[in-house]
């Protein structure tokens, strides 16, 4: 078992793939990237051993993402080769669904039934503006293949002050005739961008909450400990039309959640650690605290209890929590595409 000297146990993994992206979000990316040159990356080899170690000790539940994790060449191999580990109970991925009508099925195929995908307007001029390279119509079609494979979806949008606020409750209206959930998440001041003073854009959970309520009845729901997710989530109902005096609500199958690393911190709960594309394990989203696990798998190829008790030991030094600060100078200056969201 992995725990760590708060006496959290670590059953999750988010593995990065790659820190590349057909999609430049102006939250997550600088307009002009300088990406890892590929010998850096971790070949899918390494990837799948590493992952299978951290699944021997205790890790139930990993999450591939990135960058954009389906631009890595042959991920779906990757998802196949993890789809057989032993004692994983769910393998997931978070996904800006350009590549889904690709991969869809072979995702099915590999075992995995649930993915987020991130969706930040149904504008496409709008969508445009905050991915600078993205394609509405290709990340829809992403969706719908998606859920025509039967995978489980849910949406998570950043929403930014002065650039998709307007957007919340059409993106609520969408996931709703879907029937799948939605997650709103507060920006993060991960990386220097030049695009927007972080917090200048910055708008709570509770605005969101407030926004959406105009027009849906929502109904806050128990935490689920048991997957102690950063997610707090509400039912969503339909108002109808005040019906002699009585307002009713019809209950829809979706629901919402919001993220909120600002307004409600969420460490004390924290069961995860993070492995970056090139190997760093990041013991903690917001801050520095990393052991070098390319180093063992490449010194020691196949070493398989150097590796596990190098993890072990980085346990001993996950931060007991983050403190984001809203300046203009991120403390952070690794971007999100690089720390795997
Ligand atoms: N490319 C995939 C995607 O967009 O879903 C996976 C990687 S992306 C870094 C994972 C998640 O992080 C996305 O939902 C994205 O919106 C979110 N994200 C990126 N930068 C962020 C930031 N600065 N603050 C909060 N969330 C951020
Ligand atoms: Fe790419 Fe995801 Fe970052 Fe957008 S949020 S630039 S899709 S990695």
């Amino acid at each position: 078992m992995l725990q760590d000297q708060f006496n959290r146990t670590v059953k999750y993994l988010r593995v990065s793939v790659t820190d590349r992206c057909d999609f430049r979000c102006v939250y997550c990316m600088a307009e002009e990237m300088q990406f890892v040159p590929r010998e850096q990356l971790l070949t899918l080899e390494e990837l799948n051993d590493i992952t299978r170690a951290f699944v021997e000790l205790g890790v139930n539940k990993v999450r591939v993402t990135g960058g954009e994790p389906l631009v890595r060449r042959d991920i779906d191999q990757l998802f196949a080769s993890l789809g057989q580990l032993q004692g994983l109970d769910e393998l997931t991925l978070t996904t800006n669904g350009s590549q889904l009508p690709k991969y869809a099925d072979k995702l099915v195929k590999a075992g995995v039934k649930r993915i987020n995908i991130s969706l930040d307007s149904l504008d496409k001029a709008l969508f445009k503006e905050l991915t600078r390279t993205g394609n509405l119509d290709h990340v829809l079609a992403g969706i719908d293949s998606a859920i025509d494979a039967g995978l489980k979806v849910k949406l998570n949008s950043v929403v930014l002050k002065n650039r998709n606020v307007d957007e919340v409750t059409a993106l609520v209206d969408y996931a709703v005739t879907k029937k799948i959930d939605i997650s709103f998440i507060e920006e993060m001041p991960l990386g220097a961008i030049a695009e927007h003073a972080r917090d200048e854009e910055f708008i709570s959970s509770e605005e969101l909450r407030k926004i959406i309520e105009e027009k849906y009845q929502l109904t806050k729901l128990e935490t689920d400990n048991s997957n102690a997710g950063p997610s707090k989530y509400w039912a969503i109902a339909q108002k109808s039309s005040i019906d002699s005096d009585v307002a009713t609500a019809t209950p829809t199958q979706s629901r919402v959640g919001f993220i909120s690393p600002h307004s409600d911190n969420f460490c004390s709960t924290c069961n995860r650690v993070r492995l970056t594309a090139t190997g760093q394990l990041l013991l903690c989203l917001g801050n520095e605290h990393s052991v070098d696990l390319k180093a063992v798998v490449r010194n020691y190829p196949k070493d398989t209890q150097r590796l596990k008790q190098t993890i072990i030991d980085a346990m001993g030094i996950k931060p007991e929590r983050h403190y984001f600060e809203l300046s203009d100078e991120p403390e952070i200056l690794r971007f999100m595409n690089t720390t795997g969201g």
